[in-house]
């Protein structure tokens, strides 16, 4: 029998994979075709092949990576998707070893923020006596512009990263206003929780689903050397410990970008990866299966891995000689979040101008700007505007150059003296991307109850992979732990 144990064992990748010539690969029959060239389907096609099976990985677009994604601008490489690697990311942290690439500490912390809420600027640590502010008692202290994330991480019940799926919190697998409802909140502060809501918004997901990821941060906080809880009160945290353990930040990322890694991983898989394949349907049987894209080629195969979102999933047409309710109910309802930034360069400083705290969170239509620190004070810095959740949903039915123009004219209405200083680098709304449909999958409530504990399960051959099948990690660790899942699911199956 094959478990992760033989896995790790074997290394992720044998001498099969290596080096082969493409016509090893170019028969359209394999032990195992893997949809989507993501991390999850990478790590897997490398596990996989490590024990000798011969696997096609087919990736609808032209380049590897999927939600790791560098984007070359004049200034150099930028992650408009995943960068951060923590200090717990094992998987990751090993893959980036084994492929020979370099860790850099992350230079991107965010300089203080203020918050603007009905058109008003204000300082956080005085909205207990402002006059906005309708909330009582205790709620009144709380930083409105985290209050969502303050009142979830107080509520929060579970202990172990897996609790999320244990049914002891099945009655937990319910809303934010939910939650607030049944804790007593005033309905002044539910409403302001709407603009710090971690999640889609305050009704679209389960406070499983969130505390699944809070729970699984809190191991990265408990790395950090330097205790930086005060400089975290902040929207996301994103301050870094560079007191390096093991030549270890807390928050590290590649050197060249993080796309760099599943070239690699690509790159050792040779002819096995094969671009501009778009999945468009998957017909199976107890026995095995056949993979069609849209030019034409098809692929049959034992088993199937699915390594694509839900969100793309649900396009490709699943022919089963046995269906599975549960897995369709998953693949068609799980919501997708969305994040949409757009990345800038800022002439000068105009915060010193305007006297506002550099960076700020707004319950208006672009959400956050983010000034990053560039640790002399002066000259050019690096700004983001980070849109998610409801703000993001907006911003995403707008036609992308719209959405790019309407985005930098509120940043302007917003802080006059930004005008004429801020210079676009990069712009990616993720949603829009029809390849994912979103930057993460959620979960709504009553979904963790309704499917969340089974859906991994294989269906006939097919078994899924990608972050959204997690069980207990997150980003680009969660990819590689599915990977893995699938790979121990199928070596026990062949
Ligand atoms: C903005 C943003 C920031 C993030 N930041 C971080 C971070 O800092 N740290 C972190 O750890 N994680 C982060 N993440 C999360 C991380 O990127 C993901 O968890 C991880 O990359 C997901 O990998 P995956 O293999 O599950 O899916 P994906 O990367 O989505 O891979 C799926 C692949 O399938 C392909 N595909 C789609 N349709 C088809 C089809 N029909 N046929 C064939 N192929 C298809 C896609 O093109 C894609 O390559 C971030 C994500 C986003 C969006």
């Amino acid at each position: 029998m094959i478990t992760r144990r033989t896995l790790m064992a074997t290394g992720t990748l044998g001498a099969a994979a290596l080096g082969l010539p493409r016509m090893a690969f170019a028969a359209e029959q394999a032990d195992v075709v893997i949809i989507g060239a993501g991390l999850s389907g990478l790590h897997s096609a490398q596990l996989l092949s490590g024990l000798g099976m011969r696997v096609v990985v087919l990736e609808a677009g032209g380049r590897v990576g999927g939600r790791v994604h560098t984007v070359e601008t004049a200034e150099g490489p930028i992650d408009v998707g995943a960068s951060q690697i923590g200090r717990s990311y094992a998987r990751v942290l090993d893959a980036v070893r084994r492929h020979d690439l370099r860790l850099v500490p992350e230079d991107r912390d965010l300089l203080p923020f203020a918050a603007h809420f009905q058109d008003t600027w204000f300082d956080p640590a005085d909205w207990a006596n402002n006059p906005l502010n309708k909330t009582v008692g205790e709620e009144r202290t709380i930083n409105p512009i985290l209050l969502g994330q303050v009142v979830s991480a107080r509520h929060n019940p579970l202990k172990e990263v897996d609790d999320w799926l244990d049914p002891r919190f099945a009655r937990d697998d319910i809303s934010l206003r939910q939650l607030m409802e049944r804790e007593g909140y005033s309905p002044a502060a539910i409403e302001l929780a709407k603009i710090s809501v971690p999640g889609i918004g305050i009704d679209e997901t389960s406070m499983l689903r969130m505390w699944q990821e809070a729970t699984r941060g809190g191991i990265d906080h408990r790395t950090e050397q330097a205790p930086t809880a005060a400089k975290r009160n902040q929207p996301f945290g994103e301050t870094n410990d560079r007191n390096l353990v093991d030549g270890l930040a807390s928050i590290n990322n590649i050197a060249g970008g993080c796309q760099q890694l599943p070239l690699a991983m690509a790159a050792r898989l040779g002819d096995a990866v094969r671009l501009n394949q778009q999945v468009v349907r998957i017909a199976m049987s107890d026995t095995g299966a056949t993979v069609s894209c849209r030019d034409g080629s098809s692929y049959t195969a034992r088993f199937v891995i699915s390594a694509v979102p839900f969100s793309v999933l649900r396009g490709i047409a699943i022919e089963a000689t046995r269906d599975n309710p549960i897995q369709r109910q998953a693949i068609t309802s799980m919501p997708y979040a969305n994040t949409a930034r757009l990345y800038l360069h800022v002439e000068r400083p105009f915060w010193k101008e305007d006297g506002l705290p550099a960076s700020f969170s707004t319950d208006g239509p672009i959400g956050m700007f983010w000034g990053i620190d560039n640790h002399s004070g002066e000259g050019v810095h690096r700004a983001m505007v980070v849109m998610v959740g409801k703000v993001a949903e907006a911003i995403s039915r707008m036609d992308h150059e719209d959405a790019e123009a309407f985005v930098q004219r509120e940043l302007v209405r917003l802080r006059p003296a930004a005008k004429g200083l801020l210079r676009y680098q990069t712009y990616k709304d993720w949603a829009r991307d029809p390849l994912q449909l979103g930057c993460g999958f959620s979960l709504a409530p009553g979904q963790v109850n309704a499917f969340g504990r089974t859906m991994t399960d294989p269906w006939q051959v097919l078994h899924f992979a990608g972050e959204h099948t997690r069980r207990l990690d997150f980003g680009m660790e969660a990819a590689m732990e599915s990977g893995e899942r699938v790979a121990v699911e199928i070596g026990e199956r062949a």
